[in-house]
């Protein structure tokens, strides 16, 4: 969606079509950093952001018993910027979905792409409905699994995962909580991110168990529970308060910086189809919005489509790969038990690096 809108607010004509016939998005809350905000004052949805989300100056760590250790001021990166802040996932994809309407974008749901034919100045693409359409260029931002990578990009593969899985709960929001709060000297640790004025979404990282079945709702909401018997403070707080009514969700993690060209003729990709990451820096929705963004610009800087193509790749690839580079790093730390500092710091000096303009 933000592809669609960065583009046609250029004055490119876009069809967008989603394979879900809903256009739902699961019940998650998710954590929008500084540059995550930046990226959607550009798309001209902060206020909105900010009046259904949640906004914070400073994230609380503690020891995972609930001491304590520090508060980080998060700056604001841009003037009239707020510095971090979280907001529920469906929340957000209407407001994205809202601004797709008043662009009067044409969108087609329940669709998928089922082949294409390239060609040196249009791609055509047969969908799963039976219809084909003739474009000028077709954009795969269809996640982790794309099947335009799979269609279009033979060198590229699934994303490899990484050991660890997440797990997710969107539940109200703990009496006394006032910004982001992190539970750290675990081998699980876990973070709290407001995303209303009611509501939170916490998050947990473990090894991954591989198993065979999904988890039913009820060995989800059991197993969460167990897994935060040892901690204290709002993390202990959802513990015992948390039901089975709650959103709750676990998630093996996946990565993979797609190697170059992320584009073939006229078909390109962005978003997690090309640069998945996990979420330990609470970036990969970031990366996605400020790809389309990028895209669009360089397709309206030019006339040569491929010179776009290939401009658009190098603005986005080092700093994609330092976004995956850095959340697998911390990741394989956390399985190996490493030092919570130099955890911190190759997340605080990631951070930071993200503050520059994309
Ligand atoms: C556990 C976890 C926690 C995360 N937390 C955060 C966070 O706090 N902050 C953050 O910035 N990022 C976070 N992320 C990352 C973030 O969710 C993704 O990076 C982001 O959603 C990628 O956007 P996307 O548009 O590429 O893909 P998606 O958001 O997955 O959207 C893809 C769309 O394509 C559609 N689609 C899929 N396949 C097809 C197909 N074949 N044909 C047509 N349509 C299709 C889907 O229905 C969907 O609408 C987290 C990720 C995980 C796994």
């Amino acid at each position: 969606m933000a592809t669609a809108i960065s583009l046609a607010e250029r004055g490119v004509t876009v069809d967008l079509i989603d394979i879900d016939p809903n256009w739902r998005v699961y019940g998650a809350g998710i954590t929008i950093t500084g540059p995550t905000l930046r990226a959607y004052k550009r798309l001209g949805m902060l206020e909105a952001i900010k009046a259904e989300g949640a906004i914070t100056k400073r994230t609380r760590l503690f020891r995972y018993d609930g001491l304590h250790m520090l508060d980080l001021d998060e700056p604001a990166i841009e003037e009239g910027l707020p510095a971090t802040g979280g907001i529920m996932r469906p929340v957000l994809h209407r407001i994205m979905q809202t601004r797709v309407r008043e662009l009067e974008i044409s969108v087609r749901l329940g669709l998928s792409v089922s082949a294409m034919d390239l060609r040196n100045d249009f791609s055509v693409a047969n969908f799963s409905d039976g219809s084909t359409g003739t474009y000028d260029l077709v954009v795969g931002a269809d996640s982790v699994f794309s099947s335009i990578r799979d269609l279009a990009f033979p060198h590229m593969g699934p994303a490899i995962p990484t050991g660890q899985g997440c797990w997710r709960i969107s539940i109200r929001k703990p009496p006394g909580l006032e910004m982001g709060e992190f539970y750290l000297g675990h081998a699980s640790p876990c973070g709290i991110t407001a995303c209303a004025p009611d509501m939170v979404y916490m998050w947990m990282l473990t090894p991954h168990v591989d198993r065979d079945a999904h988890m039913s709702d009820e060995e989800l909401f059991v197993t969460l529970k167990a897994l935060l018997a040892d901690f204290g403070g709002n993390a202990g707080w959802i513990r015992d308060n948390m039901t089975t009514n709650d959103w709750i969700n676990y998630r093996p993690l996946a990565a993979a910086l797609q190697p170059k060209d992320w584009y073939n003729k006229r078909v390109v990709l962005v978003g997690d189809a090309v640069h998945a990451t996990t979420p330990h820096l609470a970036s990969g929705a970031g990366m996605a919005v400020e790809s389309g963004i990028v895209l669009a610009e360089e397709l309206a800087r030019t006339d040569d489509v491929s010179n776009a193509l290939s401009s658009y790749q190098e603005r986005r690839f080092d700093r994609c790969r330092d976004v995956i580079d850095t959340s697998v790093a911390v990741g394989q730390l956390q399985l190996q038990h490493g030092d919570p500092k130099e955890h911190a710091e190759l997340l605080g000096a990631a951070l930071h690096r993200l503050n520059a303009p994309f």
